[in-house]
């Protein structure tokens, strides 16, 4: 039997940190949707009791260091799973580009699970293993617009967003997530105002969501990437209604409910930078435990 699932990737439209925890993580309050930028990720059952998993992009890992790889090792421990299971993942989300593609598969790979193997698992068991692997992940088992508190695993769902377009703009680098939360450590940051764009949301209001997008990273990342200043300007000049670099980059994204803007948005940005996508929002999950 197979099984596949989609994995899209997330944009941070408001991404607070609010200090290192004495557990080494970072305190962050994040408002996070996902967009129709997606892997897909297949299981099927193996007789025999291991984990083989292909990944279709270079540099990602395809061993215990692949973040599916980890859920589905950790779902094998926890259910006594005697089975083994082939995990490909058929990768479009950029790596290490601040759209948590991994993070994502990992939330892919426990949904695909629990249908292959019929574990019935809830949302909060799910969210319990997706916390061991990493803070996006958690978020990405039911993806839609919520707000991540905590390390990012505590996820209150929020009203979907009004439909927009999503211009992604990558640049040709890639960051690491460890060493921009480092570098924060020592700047004097700014902080966005994560409740007013939660009230933006329920207000169903665009243009508010727009004006509101903002990432304490940002600077961070910014001072190490400087064509992501660049790509805002050029994008702020094109007409994108609003214009943020995602998580800890170097990815940057404008929103525009226009399909004209977003037209131009595509080939301004296209003649700027190799990888550029315009895609719309996609809808939270319902997972097979809420159909009961
Ligand atoms: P985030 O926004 O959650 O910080 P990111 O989008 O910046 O994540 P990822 O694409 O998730 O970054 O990749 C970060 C690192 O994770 C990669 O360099 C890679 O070594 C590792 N990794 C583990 N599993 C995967 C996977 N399934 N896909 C991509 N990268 C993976």
């Amino acid at each position: 039997m197979k099984v596949l699932e989609k994995a899209p990737a997330k944009i941070n439209l408001s991404l607070d940190v609010l200090g290192k925890r004495s557990d080494g993580y970072h305190e962050v309050r994040m408002v996070m949707t996902t967009i129709d930028l997606a892997d897909r990720v297949e299981c099927s059952e193996l007789p025999d009791n291991q984990i083989i998993l292909h990944s279709s992009a270079p540099y990602v890992p395809e061993d215990e260091r692949n973040f599916a790889y980890q859920a589905a090792q950790l779902i094998k421990d926890k259910y006594a799973i005697q089975k083994g299971v082939e995990i490909t993942i058929q990768k479009r989300i950029p790596v290490a580009a601040g759209l948590a593609g991994g993070s994502s598969d990992a939330a892919a790979a426990i949904r695909a699970l629990d249908r292959l193997w019929h574990l019935g698992m809830t949302y909060e068991e799910m969210l319990e293993t997706a916390s061991m692997i990493g803070s996006d992940v958690a978020f990405c088992i039911k993806g839609g617009t919520a707000l991540a508190t905590g390390r990012g695993e505590k996820i209150s769902m929020l009203p979907e967003l009004p439909p927009c377009w999503v211009v992604l703009v990558k640049p040709d680098i890639s960051v690491s997530t460890g060493e921009i939360y480092k570098a924060w450590d020592h700047i004097v940051a700014t902080h966005p105002d994560v409740d007013a764009m939660i009230h933006a949301i329920s207000d169903n209001d665009f243009s508010t969501i727009c004006y509101l997008l903002g990432n304490t990273l940002e600077t961070v990342t910014m001072e190490k990437v400087a064509e992501i200043a660049r790509i805002k300007e050029h994008m702020r000049q094109i007409g994108a209604e609003g214009i943020l670099m995602s998580g800890s980059g170097p990815t940057v994204f404008g929103l525009t409910q226009y399909e004209s803007r977003m037209q131009r948005l595509l080939n301004g940005m296209k003649g700027y930078c190799s990888q550029v996508y315009a895609v719309r929002l996609c809808r939270p999950f319902t997972l097979l435990s809420e159909y009961e």
